[in-house]
């Protein structure tokens, strides 16, 4: 296979991040069922999903990944699906690389065993997204390494601690998922109990019936606790989520669905890694493998430097006293940096940064210090002023090609419940207008998700059904 461009920029936009979005239906699921019965679950799901309404595009691009098996190299298979599970063959037994989605894993367990029978000898977990580690069960056995990052078991307490609060979010943008998580114990954080960590700094290098694999950490991508496999004779990158569902793209340096921070240097660190082994072919866990030595690496160096780029560029700015506000609307990428922002934004990236930085309190008012925000005032500002005259003015604002302007007065209108039915269609509006430019522009698929939210909520308080939205896919 020879690499082209559109490997290098496929349009697929999906969440890195894939919530637990096939577990619909799984109420009487145990850790003991059949295999068959996962499998079967997974299907419900996908059926379920591919009957959802535009909404739900982002998630159906992976759900429409068929799973199949399909061999990447002499030793290197791959089982696709929603997240693919990646194997590499060895006479003494078989490394494993991502387990998948609990609800696919046990498909994609059947398919690549029958494909590359023989026993596991080690599971290595990528990062603690359920659809990297959810199918774990089904690959282990007795004696199954199952190796993970030493952050590991850090990272699931805080998603399992924070769970109510992340699924809320998560299901603010995905509206699919179910109202809550499964109670399901193997498909709960904190289920897989690595028996190998890797601490950063340290590489855990094994040869298996005369394969070497190398288990690097790469911190600072889907969190702190990324770990990457290579394969040094065969000259392949297992990138797990290290890249996100697109290479190159700009980075999510940390995401807005609100995890912990993500570091941008250790980011960039972790890219020089990568750039110094040279990879010829990379296999990330969505979607499908990138090859070619040259692209790839000037693919990851524009990667590194745009990083490198907007970091610098904040820094510079902090410096010179200019507020996060400034720089989110200044600092843009050069031309000879430009990269997708399909699933990473520059301004978020800004934006992140500086709050890395600065943390919580941006010197920019004194009621920043205090737990009462502008919000509870706005409609009293709203009783002075009258809410028509703050709608007319936001039309004049959003006419003039101010549309942010305009949803500033808007939130005055609209606070506590008013259901102010100019200031809802002018909101409906406006957002509609942002949506569409995001479309036409960087088509990021989070900030397209957060804007089809507000347009549901807003269309619901005007007792309006948004066209291409319906029950169905709300469950
Ligand atoms: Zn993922």
């Amino acid at each position: 296979m020879t690499i082209s461009s559109a490997h290098f920029l496929r349009r697929t936009a999906a969440s890195c991040f894939v919530p637990l979005l096939l577990t619909l239906g799984c109420d009487d699921i145990k850790k003991s069922a059949e295999l068959k019965s996962a499998e079967m679950i997974g299907d419900i799901a996908a059926e379920r999903l591919a009957s959802a309404g535009e909404t739900e595009r982002a998630a159906n691009d992976l759900i429409n990944v068929p799973i199949e098996v399909r061999q990447l190299h002499d030793v290197v298979w791959q089982v696709r699906g929603v997240a693919n599970t990646q194997l590499v063959a060895t006479s003494e037994g078989h490394v494993v690389f991502d387990t998948g989605l609990a609800t696919q894993a046990a498909k994609q367990r059947r398919l690549l065993g029958e494909a590359v029978p023989g026993k596991i000898t080690h599971v290595i977990l990528s990062h603690s997204h359920q659809d990297h580690a959810g199918g774990t069960d089904f690959w282990t056995e007795d004696g199954t390494e199952i190796v993970a990052h030493q952050e590991y078991p850090e990272e699931q307490r805080y998603l399992k601690e924070l769970e109510p609060y992340l699924w809320h979010r998560n299901r603010t943008l995905f509206p699919f998922m179910p109202e809550e998580p499964p109670n399901i114990g193997f498909l709960e954080y904190g289920n897989v109990v690595p028996t190998v960590l890797v601490d950063d700094g340290d590489v855990l290098r094994f040869e298996q019936g005369g394969v070497k694999f190398e288990v690097i950490p790469t911190p600072g991508a889907e969190g702190v606790d990324n770990l990457s496999l290579w394969l040094p004779d065969q000259k392949i990158f297992f990138s797990g989520d290290f890249f996100g569902p697109l290479f190159p793209q700009f980075p999510n340096i940390f995401t807005m669905r609100g995890e912990k921070i993500r570091k941008p240097i250790e980011y960039i660190r972790s890219l020089d890694t990568v750039i110094a082994l040279e990879p010829e072919m990379i296999v990330p866990s969505h979607n499908d493998p990138i090859e070619g030595r040259e692209g790839i690496k000037a693919a990851l160096i524009k990667m590194r430097d745009a990083v490198q780029y907007v970091h610098d560029e904040v820094i510079a700015g902090m410096n010179a006293g200019k507020t996060v506000h400034q720089l989110m609307a200044e600092i843009s990428l050069p031309p000879e940096l430009e990269l997708s922002q399909v699933h990473g934004r520059v301004s978020w990236g800004v934006k992140s940064i500086w709050e890395y930085y600065a943390t919580w309190f941006h010197f920019d008012t004194t009621t920043e210090l205090y737990p009462v925000p502008a919000s509870a005032v706005w409609s009293e500002v709203r009783e002075l002023a009258g809410a028509d005259a703050l709608v007319a003015r936001a039309n004049a604002h959003i006419e003039a090609g101010r549309p942010i302007e305009g949803l500033h007065l808007l939130e005055f209108v609209l606070a506590d419940g008013n259901d102010h039915r100019a200031g809802l269609e002018a909101r409906k509006g406006v957002l509609e207008e942002l949506l569409e430019e995001s479309q036409q522009g960087l088509n990021n698929s989070y900030e397209n998700d957060w804007l089809r939210y507000r347009l549901r909520d807003t269309a619901a308080r005007l007792g309006e059904e948004l066209e291409g939205e319906s029950e169905s896919g709300s469950g």
